[in-house]
Protein backbone atom coordinates (compact mmCIF):
# COMPACT_ATOMS: atom_id res chain seq x y z
CA UNK A 1 0.00 0.00 0.00
CA UNK A 2 1.33 3.22 -0.81
CA UNK A 3 1.66 5.88 1.66
CA UNK A 4 0.63 9.61 1.20
CA UNK A 5 4.21 10.77 0.47
CA UNK A 6 5.00 8.10 -2.01
CA UNK A 7 1.57 8.68 -3.89
CA UNK A 8 2.72 12.55 -3.88
CA UNK A 9 6.08 11.60 -5.26
CA UNK A 10 4.44 9.01 -8.17
CA UNK A 11 3.12 13.06 -9.87
CA UNK A 12 6.56 15.10 -8.64
CA UNK A 13 8.47 12.40 -11.06
CA UNK A 14 6.19 12.86 -13.68
CA UNK A 15 6.58 16.62 -13.51
CA UNK A 16 3.23 17.53 -12.28
CA UNK A 17 2.53 21.04 -10.63
CA UNK A 18 -0.12 21.51 -8.15
CA UNK A 19 -2.85 23.76 -9.38
CA UNK A 20 -3.73 26.43 -7.00
CA UNK A 21 -7.52 27.12 -8.99
CA UNK A 22 -8.23 23.53 -8.09
CA UNK A 23 -7.42 23.70 -4.56
CA UNK A 24 -4.72 21.03 -4.94
CA UNK A 25 -3.52 20.42 -1.56
CA UNK A 26 -2.49 16.79 -0.91
CA UNK A 27 -2.83 14.77 2.03
CA UNK A 28 0.78 13.44 3.02
CA UNK A 29 0.30 12.58 6.58
CA UNK A 30 -0.93 9.04 6.79
CA UNK A 31 -2.47 9.61 10.49
CA UNK A 32 -5.10 11.30 9.02
CA UNK A 33 -5.83 9.16 6.23
CA UNK A 34 -6.38 7.00 8.27
CA UNK A 35 -8.62 8.82 10.62
CA UNK A 36 -10.67 9.70 8.07
CA UNK A 37 -10.86 6.13 7.10
CA UNK A 38 -12.10 4.59 10.41
CA UNK A 39 -14.79 7.92 10.48
CA UNK A 40 -15.87 6.77 7.52
CA UNK A 41 -16.55 3.63 8.58
CA UNK A 42 -16.98 2.42 4.67
CA UNK A 43 -16.73 -1.23 5.13
CA UNK A 44 -18.67 -2.98 1.79
CA UNK A 45 -20.97 0.13 1.55
CA UNK A 46 -21.36 2.49 -1.59
CA UNK A 47 -18.89 5.71 -1.78
CA UNK A 48 -18.55 8.73 -3.04
CA UNK A 49 -15.40 10.57 -3.23
CA UNK A 50 -15.13 14.33 -4.22
CA UNK A 51 -11.43 15.14 -5.70
CA UNK A 52 -10.08 12.22 -5.61
CA UNK A 53 -6.37 14.06 -6.60
CA UNK A 54 -3.67 11.65 -6.26
CA UNK A 55 -5.50 9.07 -4.67
CA UNK A 56 -4.45 9.70 -1.14
CA UNK A 57 -7.67 8.45 0.38
CA UNK A 58 -9.27 6.69 -2.72
CA UNK A 59 -6.53 3.62 -2.71
CA UNK A 60 -8.06 2.64 0.50
CA UNK A 61 -11.84 3.72 0.11
CA UNK A 62 -11.55 1.19 -3.24
CA UNK A 63 -10.34 -1.68 -1.07
CA UNK A 64 -12.90 -1.36 1.33
CA UNK A 65 -15.84 -0.24 -0.57
CA UNK A 66 -18.66 -2.02 -2.58
CA UNK A 67 -18.41 0.11 -5.02
CA UNK A 68 -16.20 3.63 -4.73
CA UNK A 69 -17.59 6.54 -7.25
CA UNK A 70 -15.25 9.42 -7.51
CA UNK A 71 -15.19 12.69 -9.23
CA UNK A 72 -11.68 14.10 -10.02
CA UNK A 73 -11.85 17.43 -12.14
CA UNK A 74 -8.28 17.23 -13.60
CA UNK A 75 -7.28 15.32 -16.63
CA UNK A 76 -3.77 14.24 -15.58
CA UNK A 77 -4.28 13.15 -12.25
CA UNK A 78 -7.20 10.94 -14.05
CA UNK A 79 -4.50 9.22 -15.77
CA UNK A 80 -2.48 8.97 -12.82
CA UNK A 81 -5.63 7.44 -11.04
CA UNK A 82 -6.13 5.22 -14.01
CA UNK A 83 -3.02 3.89 -13.86
CA UNK A 84 -2.62 3.21 -9.94
CA UNK A 85 -6.41 1.98 -9.29
CA UNK A 86 -7.36 -1.28 -11.23
CA UNK A 87 -10.12 -2.52 -9.09
CA UNK A 88 -13.75 -3.20 -10.99
CA UNK A 89 -15.31 -1.59 -7.98
CA UNK A 90 -13.64 1.86 -8.72
CA UNK A 91 -15.98 3.98 -11.10
CA UNK A 92 -13.89 7.23 -11.76
CA UNK A 93 -15.68 10.11 -13.38
CA UNK A 94 -13.36 12.58 -15.18
CA UNK A 95 -15.70 15.74 -14.38
CA UNK A 96 -16.53 19.02 -12.03
CA UNK A 97 -18.37 17.56 -9.26
CA UNK A 98 -20.61 20.85 -8.71
CA UNK A 99 -21.81 19.76 -12.27
CA UNK A 100 -22.94 16.54 -12.07
CA UNK A 101 -26.08 14.57 -10.49
CA UNK A 102 -23.98 12.33 -8.07
CA UNK A 103 -26.87 9.68 -8.55
CA UNK A 104 -26.72 9.46 -12.19
CA UNK A 105 -23.89 7.23 -12.36
CA UNK A 106 -25.79 3.76 -10.84
CA UNK A 107 -24.11 3.72 -7.41
CA UNK A 108 -26.10 5.69 -4.36
CA UNK A 109 -23.37 5.99 -2.19
CA UNK A 110 -24.41 5.43 1.51
CA UNK A 111 -21.23 7.41 2.56
CA UNK A 112 -19.17 10.45 1.48
CA UNK A 113 -16.04 10.95 2.23
CA UNK A 114 -13.77 14.33 0.45
CA UNK A 115 -10.69 16.20 1.64
CA UNK A 116 -12.48 18.98 -0.38
CA UNK A 117 -10.94 21.37 -2.53
CA UNK A 118 -11.05 24.72 -0.47
CA UNK A 119 -12.32 26.62 -3.20
CA UNK A 120 -15.25 24.76 -3.53
CA UNK A 121 -16.02 24.32 0.02
CA UNK A 122 -19.10 26.70 -0.16
CA UNK A 123 -21.16 25.46 -3.65
CA UNK A 124 -20.67 22.15 -2.55
CA UNK A 125 -22.38 21.97 0.85
CA UNK A 126 -25.43 24.34 -1.16
CA UNK A 127 -25.21 21.22 -3.37
CA UNK A 128 -25.48 18.33 -1.08
CA UNK A 129 -28.29 20.39 0.96
CA UNK A 130 -30.02 21.72 -2.00
CA UNK A 131 -30.51 18.52 -3.86
CA UNK A 132 -31.12 16.45 -0.66
CA UNK A 133 -28.69 13.49 -1.46
CA UNK A 134 -29.97 10.68 0.31
CA UNK A 135 -26.30 10.00 2.17
CA UNK A 136 -26.98 8.91 5.47
CA UNK A 137 -23.53 10.03 6.81
CA UNK A 138 -19.96 11.82 5.40
CA UNK A 139 -16.75 12.76 6.37
CA UNK A 140 -15.11 15.73 5.08
CA UNK A 141 -12.16 17.75 5.31
CA UNK A 142 -12.21 21.23 5.00
CA UNK A 143 -10.71 24.62 5.89
CA UNK A 144 -11.12 25.15 9.77
CA UNK A 145 -13.15 28.49 9.13
CA UNK A 146 -15.14 26.65 6.90
CA UNK A 147 -15.60 23.78 9.39
CA UNK A 148 -16.35 26.32 12.17
CA UNK A 149 -18.93 28.26 9.98
CA UNK A 150 -21.21 25.48 9.78
CA UNK A 151 -21.14 24.02 13.25
CA UNK A 152 -21.66 27.37 14.63
CA UNK A 153 -24.91 28.49 16.61
CA UNK A 154 -26.69 31.56 16.71
CA UNK A 155 -24.51 34.89 18.17
CA UNK A 156 -21.62 33.76 17.05
CA UNK A 157 -19.72 35.63 14.61
CA UNK A 158 -19.73 32.36 12.29
CA UNK A 159 -22.94 31.96 12.29
CA UNK A 160 -24.42 32.03 8.40
CA UNK A 161 -26.76 30.42 6.15
CA UNK A 162 -25.14 27.04 6.06
CA UNK A 163 -24.65 27.14 9.97
CA UNK A 164 -28.67 26.98 9.97
CA UNK A 165 -29.53 24.84 6.57
CA UNK A 166 -27.48 22.30 8.64
CA UNK A 167 -28.55 22.23 11.75
CA UNK A 168 -32.04 21.69 10.79
CA UNK A 169 -31.21 18.42 8.92
CA UNK A 170 -27.38 17.07 9.94
CA UNK A 171 -25.85 16.23 13.28
CA UNK A 172 -22.79 18.34 12.55
CA UNK A 173 -19.15 17.80 14.60
CA UNK A 174 -15.94 18.82 14.00
CA UNK A 175 -13.99 15.75 14.71
CA UNK A 176 -10.06 16.74 14.60
CA UNK A 177 -8.22 19.36 13.80
CA UNK A 178 -5.54 19.21 10.98
CA UNK A 179 -2.23 20.86 10.83
CA UNK A 180 -1.64 23.09 7.92
CA UNK A 181 1.40 20.74 7.51
CA UNK A 182 -0.41 17.42 6.76
CA UNK A 183 -0.73 18.62 2.86
CA UNK A 184 1.42 19.38 0.37
CA UNK A 185 1.96 21.78 -1.19
CA UNK A 186 1.19 23.34 2.24
CA UNK A 187 -1.61 25.98 2.86
CA UNK A 188 -1.66 28.96 4.29
CA UNK A 189 -4.47 27.82 7.23
CA UNK A 190 -5.21 24.76 8.88
CA UNK A 191 -8.43 22.47 8.56
CA UNK A 192 -10.38 20.41 10.42
CA UNK A 193 -12.64 16.71 9.69
CA UNK A 194 -16.09 17.41 9.56
CA UNK A 195 -18.40 14.23 10.16
CA UNK A 196 -22.23 14.80 9.11
CA UNK A 197 -24.60 12.39 9.94
CA UNK A 198 -28.26 13.11 8.54
CA UNK A 199 -31.02 13.45 10.76
CA UNK A 200 -33.83 13.98 8.91
CA UNK A 201 -35.71 16.09 5.26
CA UNK A 202 -37.45 18.84 5.03
CA UNK A 203 -40.49 19.22 2.79
CA UNK A 204 -39.46 21.03 -0.66
CA UNK A 205 -41.24 24.34 0.25
CA UNK A 206 -39.83 24.99 3.05
CA UNK A 207 -36.39 24.55 2.06
CA UNK A 208 -37.22 26.87 -0.49
CA UNK A 209 -38.76 29.49 1.57
CA UNK A 210 -35.64 29.04 4.21
CA UNK A 211 -33.55 29.80 1.40
CA UNK A 212 -35.29 32.81 0.28
CA UNK A 213 -35.74 34.30 3.78
CA UNK A 214 -31.74 33.57 4.84
CA UNK A 215 -30.51 34.93 1.70
CA UNK A 216 -32.50 38.36 2.33
CA UNK A 217 -31.65 39.08 6.22
CA UNK A 218 -28.20 37.37 5.33
CA UNK A 219 -27.60 40.42 2.63
CA UNK A 220 -28.25 42.59 5.43
CA UNK A 221 -26.63 40.92 8.66
CA UNK A 222 -25.99 43.93 10.46
CA UNK A 223 -29.31 45.39 10.54
CA UNK A 224 -32.57 44.41 12.69
CA UNK A 225 -34.69 41.61 11.30
CA UNK A 226 -37.45 43.44 10.01
CA UNK A 227 -35.62 46.41 8.94
CA UNK A 228 -33.52 43.67 6.96
CA UNK A 229 -37.18 42.19 5.40
CA UNK A 230 -38.68 45.55 4.80
CA UNK A 231 -35.82 46.46 2.37
CA UNK A 232 -36.87 43.61 0.05
CA UNK A 233 -40.11 43.03 0.85
CA UNK A 234 -41.91 46.42 1.74
CA UNK A 235 -45.29 45.55 1.30
CA UNK A 236 -45.20 43.59 4.92
CA UNK A 237 -45.41 44.60 8.10
CA UNK A 238 -42.54 42.92 8.96
CA UNK A 239 -42.35 44.40 12.40
CA UNK A 240 -45.93 43.44 13.44
CA UNK A 241 -45.83 40.24 12.32
CA UNK A 242 -42.52 38.98 13.66
CA UNK A 243 -43.70 40.30 16.76
CA UNK A 244 -47.36 38.66 16.48
CA UNK A 245 -45.00 35.17 16.62
CA UNK A 246 -43.05 35.71 19.19
CA UNK A 247 -39.74 37.13 17.21
CA UNK A 248 -38.16 39.93 18.37
CA UNK A 249 -38.17 42.39 15.23
CA UNK A 250 -35.00 44.06 16.43
CA UNK A 251 -32.95 40.97 17.01
CA UNK A 252 -30.09 40.81 14.06
CA UNK A 253 -30.23 37.93 11.32
CA UNK A 254 -27.43 35.72 12.84
CA UNK A 255 -29.34 36.15 17.01
CA UNK A 256 -32.36 34.29 15.27
CA UNK A 257 -31.76 30.31 16.29
CA UNK A 258 -32.25 27.42 13.51
CA UNK A 259 -35.26 26.31 14.59
CA UNK A 260 -36.28 30.33 14.84
CA UNK A 261 -36.24 30.46 11.06
CA UNK A 262 -37.43 26.50 10.69
CA UNK A 263 -40.43 28.34 12.32
CA UNK A 264 -40.36 31.42 10.10
CA UNK A 265 -40.13 29.34 7.08
CA UNK A 266 -43.14 27.67 7.59
CA UNK A 267 -45.46 31.12 8.57
CA UNK A 268 -44.01 32.26 5.27
CA UNK A 269 -45.62 29.38 3.55
CA UNK A 270 -48.78 30.22 5.35
CA UNK A 271 -48.54 34.04 5.29
CA UNK A 272 -46.50 35.39 2.62
CA UNK A 273 -46.26 32.98 0.09
CA UNK A 274 -47.39 34.94 -2.88
CA UNK A 275 -45.57 38.14 -1.93
CA UNK A 276 -41.83 35.77 -1.53
CA UNK A 277 -42.16 33.87 -4.14
CA UNK A 278 -42.02 37.27 -6.53
CA UNK A 279 -38.63 37.79 -4.62
N1 LIG B 1 -8.08 13.33 -2.41
C1 LIG B 1 -6.74 13.88 -2.52
C2 LIG B 1 -6.11 14.00 -1.15
O1 LIG B 1 -6.80 13.72 -0.16
O2 LIG B 1 -4.95 14.36 -1.05
C3 LIG B 1 -6.79 15.25 -3.20
C4 LIG B 1 -7.51 16.32 -2.45
S1 LIG B 1 -7.24 17.93 -3.11
C5 LIG B 1 -7.52 18.91 -1.66
C6 LIG B 1 -8.75 18.28 -3.98
C7 LIG B 1 -8.90 17.59 -5.34
O3 LIG B 1 -10.17 17.97 -5.89
C8 LIG B 1 -7.86 17.98 -6.37
O4 LIG B 1 -7.32 16.84 -6.93
C9 LIG B 1 -8.64 18.80 -7.43
O5 LIG B 1 -8.14 18.64 -8.72
C10 LIG B 1 -10.02 18.22 -7.27
N2 LIG B 1 -11.11 19.16 -7.67
C11 LIG B 1 -11.13 20.49 -7.57
N3 LIG B 1 -12.32 21.00 -7.98
C12 LIG B 1 -13.07 19.93 -8.34
C13 LIG B 1 -14.39 19.79 -8.85
N4 LIG B 1 -15.18 20.86 -9.07
N5 LIG B 1 -14.85 18.54 -9.14
C14 LIG B 1 -14.05 17.45 -8.93
N6 LIG B 1 -12.79 17.52 -8.44
C15 LIG B 1 -12.31 18.74 -8.14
Amino acid sequence: MCSCWELVKILKDRGFVPKRSLGQNFLVDDNIRNFILDQADVDNRNVLEIGAGNGALTVLLVKKARKLLAFEIDKILCEHLRRIIKQDNFVLVCKDALKEDWNSYGILPAVLVSNLPYNISSPFFFKLWDEDYDVPHFVVMVQLEVAKRLVSREKSKDYGILSVLYALTHELRIVKRVSRRSFWPQPEVDSAILKGVRLNFLEKDVKKMLKVLLNIAFRYRRKKLYKAFSIEIPEVDWRGLLAEVGIDPDIRPDALSPDGWFYLAKLGLSKLKHKISEV
